[in-house]
Formats: structure tokens, sequence, C-alpha cells
């Protein structure tokens, strides 16, 4: 496929099922010069899958730096790279950025091959709103910096989605439990596209009750999305003003720490946020 000008292909794969892959991707997989791929043993999979012969070139997180060089000497020899990553699309959550960035600026071509992605794979079957979403890629590792993304997204509108592995599921969905409403719709969407494809959606309380009883649940590669706020809770923090209403009724006739521990039972809603509310309307009177 040597040209004039080089081209760099960003060619999505397959995130689990083999099949997954478009007919344009096998073209440009099958015609360029050099497939750059994140692991060329994964990668050599799905290729001899779909019988494709072009060579490979290692291309991942350890040597980004000094490989974009020797790929940038090929398109300005006139050859075409198609870059692939081990699942899904190159760039989201893989490497690829700082050589699309690279090979911008020296004015070659950069060509999207769409294709899976497990962002878009989740949404779609999650029952989660769609319309309007943040990708945080993987939350931080400790559980504190972990929560403290987690409380900024609990009183944003728009879905969170964001990935976790297998090693990490287990304490990021404690502190899922920990910062939001019980009430909260949320999905975990596990092993996408594979033998084990799981999608479970309910309320936080339910889908953690379903995810602690399973331990089958805890195994793969996972993808967790938290719907947003909706408007009528926006306007009053985390709380609706039915919420409001309920705790300002038991503080009438209770201490504050049992109109909380009440207002929870009755809400579904975070003590945190109930506890905080509680002291603003203390401190009005
Ligand atoms: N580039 C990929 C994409 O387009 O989705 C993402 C790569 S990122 C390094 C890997 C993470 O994506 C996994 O830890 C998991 O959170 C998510 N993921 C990838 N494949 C998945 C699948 N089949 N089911 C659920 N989540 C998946």
């Amino acid at each position: 496929m040597s040209n004039t000008k080089g081209i760099l292909y960003i060619v999505a794969t397959p995130i689990g099922n083999l099949s997954d892959i478009s007919l344009r991707a096998l073209e440009v997989l099958n015609s360029v010069d050099v497939i750059a791929a994140e692991d060329t043993r994964n990668s050599g999979v799905l290729l001899s899958h779909h019988s494709i012969t072009t060579p490979m070139t290692a291309y991942h997180e350890h040597n980004e730096g000094r490989k974009s060089k020797p790929l940038l000497n090929k398109l300005d020899a006139g050859e075409s790279v198609a870059l692939i990553s081990d699942a899904g699309t190159p760039l989201i959550n893989d490497p690829g950025y700082s050589l699309v960035e690279q090979v911008k600026r020296a004015g070659f071509s950069v060509v999207p091959i769409p294709g899976a992605c497990a962002i878009t794979a989740a949404l779609c079957a999650s029952g989660i709103a769609t319309d309007r979403f943040s990708f945080e890629g993987f939350l931080p590792r400790t559980s504190c910096a972990r929560k403290s993304v987690l409380e900024t997204y609990q009183k944003r509108q728009g879905t969170l989605v964001f990935y976790e592995s297998s090693h990490r599921i287990e304490k990021c969905m404690a502190d899922v439990v920990d910062i939001y409403e019980a009430s909260r719709n949320m999905s975990i969407a596990r092993e996408l596209t594979k033998a084990y494809e799981t999608v479970v959606t309910g309320t936080v309380e339910e889908v953690y009750a379903q995810f602690s009883a399973d331990t089958n649940m805890q195994r793969g590669e996972f993808v967790v999305l938290i719907e947003g706020i909706n408007k009528k809770q926006q306007k009053s923090g985390g709380l609706s003003l039915e919420d409001i209403d309920t705790l300002k009724t038991l503080m009438a006739e209770c201490s504050v720490k049992t109109a909380v521990k009440l207002a929870v039972q009755l809400t579904g809603q975070s003590k945190k946020e109930l506890y905080k509310k509680a002291l603003e309307l203390n401190s009005d009177d």
C-alpha cells in the first residue's frame, strides 16, 4: 500500500469476540506495509484468525517514546502503517496518543477505522442514560482518591463510565456503595462479547447485592456505569425536595442523629449527604 505520502490508520479490533471487526479494518490490515501492535503475540492470534500476514512491529507504553520516530520514517518513505491495540479502539486507555500527535504535526494523514470499544458496548446494553456521559478511564488505585472522584460525579448530571479490572472491582464497588445513595441506578458490564458476558443493571443496592453474592461476577474485565443526578435532585445537592421534606419532618420529632438514621432508611440516600443537609437545616433555624 505504498503511497507517495504515508498514512497512519488507527484500527479498532475486537474486545473479545474475534468476529467483531469491520470489513474495512480487515482490508486495511491486509494492505498496509506494517502493523504497529501493542502486543504482537496477542494480535498474532487475531491476524492469523483472519489470515492476515502483514508484518508487525511492537508499539506499547514502554517503547512509545523511541518507537514513534521509526514509524514516522516509514510514513516519510511513503509507507502506510496501521496501529492496533490488544483490544478495542487504540488510544482509548491504550497507547497511541503521542504517535497520532506527532504524525499529525509532521503533516501526515491519520485515518480512523472505527469499531469495538468497551465504553460504547457497555453503554448501549446498560439501560442507563446514554445522551450524556463522562468517561474516566480507570479510577485511581487508592480508595481515598477513588472516593474523591466518585464524590465529584455523585453530584453531576450525565452517566459516569469507567473501566475496572478484576483486581480492584471488589474494593471499587465497596466505595461506590459508600458514596452513592442506595437508590441510584447503575450497571456493571462484564466480559462483553465473550462467553461469560454479563450486564447487571439496577439500583446501587441491587447491583451490589448481586455482585457480592456471586464470585463469578467478580472475575474478568469490567465497565462500570453510574446514573447521573437528575435535575430535580441537582437543585438541592444529591437530595430531592421530597428527601429534604422527609428529613425536616423527622427532625421536628427526633434528634439529628435519629432523624438522619431514619431518613437513610426512608429515602435510600447516603448518610453523609443527609447529615450534611440536617446540619444546614439546623443552622438555618
Ligand atoms: N481500548 C479498549 C477499548 O476500546 O475499550 C480499552 C483498553 S483498557 C486497557 C482495558 C479495559 O477495558 C479493561 O480493564 C476493561 O475495564 C475494559 N474492557 C476491555 N474489554 C472489555 C470487555 N470485553 N468487557 C468489559 N470490559 C472490557
